[in-house]
């Protein structure tokens, strides 16, 4: 029995870590794809500020362009004769006069677009460096972390092959399957009558049985091999058996 104890304390410090061992990859995932997301949307923004900056030019040629017109009426406007002519060039020149400023205020538009849009573009900047400097340590630490993790499960691999060797085959079989089916569990103490794994209570009977301790015995609910745990030997090998 206490074999089987110290088998399952291997085992489920073997299960541990190597769940352990998948949080890591995990992690380091999960930053590189905000990370991504991140500079994904540094490309957009600085898309943005270029397409903002060619409309800003073409709205500027625009503006030039209608000043040209508008002198060069001004300019004819002097040299008309007739009344209805001159009415005629009044209002070309007050049209001109609308065009521009409608592209003056797009103009400003475009201004505080591009003001908006860089302050963001700065903030996006700094969110990248900042995540590529978290992105960069977490993977150092967790390439170390893997290392230490590896390492401890070597040593413990071979400690519960140590033990397996000691223990006789065929319980070791049953022990194997028991695990597989059951969530990795095979082997329960039993505290206060209670089986520590699915908290069902062992009928008194079979509880004075298990103090007795000259059988295997299985918990009646969940099938696995149960031990007395108030037991202040079996207490004291698992305190043992616990990393330091
Ligand atoms: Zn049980």
């Amino acid at each position: 029995m206490k074999l089987l104890i110290a088998l399952q304390d291997f085992d489920s410090r073997i299960g541990h870590i190597l769940v352990q061992k998948e949080e890591g990859p995990k992690k380091i995932q999960r930053l590189e794809q905000r990370l991504k997301e991140v500079e994904a949307r540094l490309t957009e923004e600085a898309g943005q500020v270029e397409a903002l900056i060619r409309e800003r030019r073409d709205t500027e040629k625009k503006i030039e362009d209608s000043e040209i017109k508008l002198n060069k009426s001004n300019l004819k406007l002097s040299t008309i004769k007739s009344n209805k002519e001159y009415h005629a060039a009044l209002k070309e020149i007050d049209d001109l006069k609308k065009a521009k400023y409608l592209l003056e205020e797009k103009a400003i538009g475009i201004m505080e677009q591009l003001e908006a849009l860089d302050a963001s573009c700065a903030a996006s900047r700094e969110q990248a460096a900042e995540m590529k400097r978290q992105f960069d340590a977490e993977k150092e630490a967790v390439m170390r972390s893997l290392d230490r993790l590896e390492h401890e499960l070597h040593t413990l691999e071979e400690k519960k092959l140590g033990v397996a060797r000691d223990l006789d085959k065929e319980l070791l079989t049953h022990y194997d399957a028991l695990r597989k089916r059951k969530g990795g569990i095979a082997v329960s103490p039993v505290v206060q009558g209670v089986c520590q794994t699915c908290y069902l209570r062992i009928p008194p009977q079979e509880f004075n049985e298990l103090i007795r301790g000259d059988k295997l015995m299985t918990c009646p609910n969940c099938t696995r091999i149960i031990y007395w745990g108030d037991d202040q030997e079996y207490q004291r090998q698992q305190g043992d058996g616990e990393p330091a």
